[in-house]
């Protein structure tokens, strides 16, 4: 067989084997054999990248990151529902529609939480998927679709047009996984798997989008050219044979049934992949549907049921405070287990102090918890009435429980934080974060070694890691000799990653990877940005006064230059990381504006061109920098109205030696 043709087999068997798997739920390829067919491909890919096509399962896994997204216009808009709260609501919508129509047959479904998108194909073929956006204009994130298992990149019927829309989420069991590893890593939880699925949905490397495991649901039929229905069911069930996974619906006749399927929906909730905030009621005849018509936002043949969010009472059984990463001190209630929307309840949290005060939140009484969107359940109300006797009101400790460090309360908020610099609380978070893919890059320095090593006392700040020996390695457990001299090459390697990723590894306030970034290519070495004063840095525009005084108050406390002395006597660069010349202003755009002494325009737009960025004439906000020069005029007005930081000529200058 030539090569072409087996292409052409290997990606039809693996399609439809990914079909039974993702959308039928019904495997019938093993993994192994699954695995193997793709390699097959992925080298006939590889010498042919030619023949590469896109439907093949190879482009499944994320290809290369985008600047940004464009825009799309959506051929037919993608309403929005308008919500009801009780089922005499319901009973309103279905008298309205009798009022106008003459035999009504709704469809009811679950009202799946995340994100709707449009998904649209050609000839039988993906090409395009934005997100709802304002339900005109969306996002294009085509890319990041094409990533979804159950989105079928061919379709059987090869229609001219055809767009469905339907709900991107993060399976539950997903969400409660990807958490955990971030918690682990010291970095911020998702509030619940919504907003875990629009943050996957939009990131601009398609690869990371990947690894989030997204799912869809189809829930409706936008447009499909040389097609004609008369009903959404059978819409629906058109999809269904054209590879999708549907959303389930009922066809009912009256209020009550509705109801009573609205009823049974809510109450199997649990059990679906997928977080379900309401169900939809909508009228099924498309006919029907353009007689009663929309309104500007809104379909008026359909409505949204929204459940109310479940509460339970439980006791109080403890108030305990937590020290995060950051020091803050968090209190949480500690509860009897409770059931509760989907899982078993123990803790809530309180936020801060003034949330307990407020509540007269006491160890001992029963309170009302709620989980509402967010997957941390809260404390909505006291019972009073079923205080016992003998309660007090509860005290903030004035020491860190962990460390006995003094607490202080912050200046601009309600958070009160632990002083300790060497806070073994903060400590595994400190280091763990140091260590993280996005800081210092530290293969195999998981939470678990981290912990071992602070346990037996070998590390006491992040600078330890680079005096441990293999020896002291591989004395941890699980860890042999050859994983303890690979552990060490690792820490041994992480030195050189330059200035941008230390600055966010050392975990000073309010400086994330961003900052790291803008820090270090206006500053190049760890010594110049030493010497800069608060105005100085907050001149850099992007960095605010507030965090401008963090860092310099960060670089004067003597724990800190103990730290930033012995990483530097381990060997740590303290400068800006090598990057190719044609990458230093990679992804920038530059706006040049009055005249510059050292350069003409031209050639400070060649230079710009030559280091991978964009000069552009106008100010908007994708500007990276607009570089004044003298008389600069409206320009520099705009680049004010919009926040986007203004380098002087010498500044600049200065980037380009970098
Ligand atoms: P809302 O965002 O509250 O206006 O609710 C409308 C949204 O619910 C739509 O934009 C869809 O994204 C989403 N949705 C989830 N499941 C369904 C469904 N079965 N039918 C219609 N819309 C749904």
């Amino acid at each position: 067989m030539d090569y072409k043709s087996e292409m052409q087999q290997l990606r039809e068997k693996l399609n439809e084997a990914g079909y039974r798997y993702y959308v039928l739920d019904d495997p019938t390829m093993d993994d192994y054999e699954y695995d193997r067919l793709l390699r097959r491909l992925e080298e006939l890919e590889a010498a042919h990248p030619e023949e590469i096509t896109p439907d093949s399962p190879t482009q499944r896994v994320g290809g290369a990151a985008l600047d940004s997204f464009t825009q799309v216009r959506h051929p037919v808009p993608l309403e929005s529902l308008q919500d009801v709260f009780s089922p005499e609501e319901v009973e309103e919508f279905a008298q309205r529609m009798a009022e106008t129509l003459e035999t009504v047959e709704y469809s009811v479904e679950p009202k799946v939480d995340g994100l709707s998108v449009a998904l649209e194909y050609r000839d039988g073929l993906f090409v395009q998927g934005a997100t709802r956006g304002d339900g005109q204009t969306g996002e294009d994130v085509t890319e990041n679709l094409r990533t979804i298992k159950s989105i079928p990149m061919t379709l059987p019927d090869k229609l001219p047009r055809l767009i469905v829309r339907g709900e991107v989420f993060m399976p539950k069991n997903v969400f409660h996984k990807l958490n955990r590893q971030r918690e682990e890593n010291g970095e911020p939880l998702f509030a619940n798997p919504r907003n875990a699925a629009a943050g996957s949905l939009r990131q601009l490397d398609p690869k990371i989008c990947a690894k989030r495991l997204l799912d869809i649901r189809v829930f409706n039929l936008q447009l499909a050219d040389g097609r004609a229905f008369s009903t959404h069911g059978e819409a629906i069930d058109y999809i269904s044979s054209q590879g999708f996974q549907t959303i389930p619906h009922k066809l009912l006749k009256t209020a009550e049934e509705v109801n009573a399927e609205i009823r049974r929906l809510g109450g199997g909730r649990e059990e679906l992949p997928f977080d379900m905030d309401g169900a939809v009621v909508k009228v099924n005849s498309l006919q029907d549907r353009s007689v009663v018509g929309s309104t500007a936002k809104c379909p008026r043949w359909a409505i949204a049921y929204k459940y109310p969010p479940e509460q339970k009472p439980s006791k109080v059984l403890d108030i305990v405070v937590q020290v995060g990463r950051t020091g803050v001190l968090t209190p949480k209630v500690v509860v009897e287990p409770v059931r509760l929307a989907g899982t078993t309840v123990t803790n809530a949290t309180l936020h801060n102090q003034d949330f307990i005060d407020e509540k007269d939140i006491r160890i001992g009484d029963t309170v009302v918890l709620q989980k509402a969107g967010e997957i941390i359940p809260e404390v909505v109300a006291v019972l009073k009435d079923l205080r016992p006797e003998g309660t007090e009101a509860y005290q903030f400790p004035a020491v860190c429980p962990v460390c006995g460090a003094p607490v202080v309360r912050d200046e601009d908020g309600a958070a009160i934080r632990c002083t300790g610099a060497e806070c073994p609380a903060q400590l595994h978070r400190n280091i763990t974060h140091f260590a993280s893919r996005d800081a210092m890059d530290i293969d195999g320095m998981g939470p678990a070694v981290i912990g071992q090593l602070i346990g037996k006392g070998l590390v006491k700040t992040p600078a330890d890691l680079y005096f441990l020996t293999t020896d002291q390695l591989a004395g941890l457990d699980r860890m042999g000799q050859k994983s303890a001299q690979n552990a060490a090459a690792a820490i041994a390697a992480s030195k050189d990653r330059g200035l941008e990723r230390l600055l966010y590894a050392l975990g000073i306030r309010q400086v994330g990877q961003k900052a790291g970034k803008i820090l270090a290519a206006r500053f190049g070495t760890l010594d110049a940005l030493s010497q800069a004063t608060e105005e100085e840095l907050t001149a850099i525009g992007d960095i605010g006064g507030v965090t401008a005084s963090y860092i310099r108050s960060w670089l004067d406390s003597p724990q800190s230059r103990h730290l930033l002395a012995r990483l530097r006597e381990a060997g740590v660069r303290m400068d800006a990381a090598q990057q190719a010349a044609g990458e230093q202003f990679k992804g920038m755009t530059f706006v040049l504006t009055g005249t510059l002494e050292q350069f003409t325009r031209d050639e400070a737009a060649a230079l710009i061109e030559g280091r991978g960025g964009k000069a552009s004439g106008s100010v908007s906000k994708k500007t990276t920098y607009v570089v004044a020069g003298e008389n600069a005029g409206s320009k520099l007005r705009k680049a004010a109205e919009l926040g986007i930081p203004v380098l002087t000529e010498a500044e600049f200058a200065a980037m380009l030696e970098q």
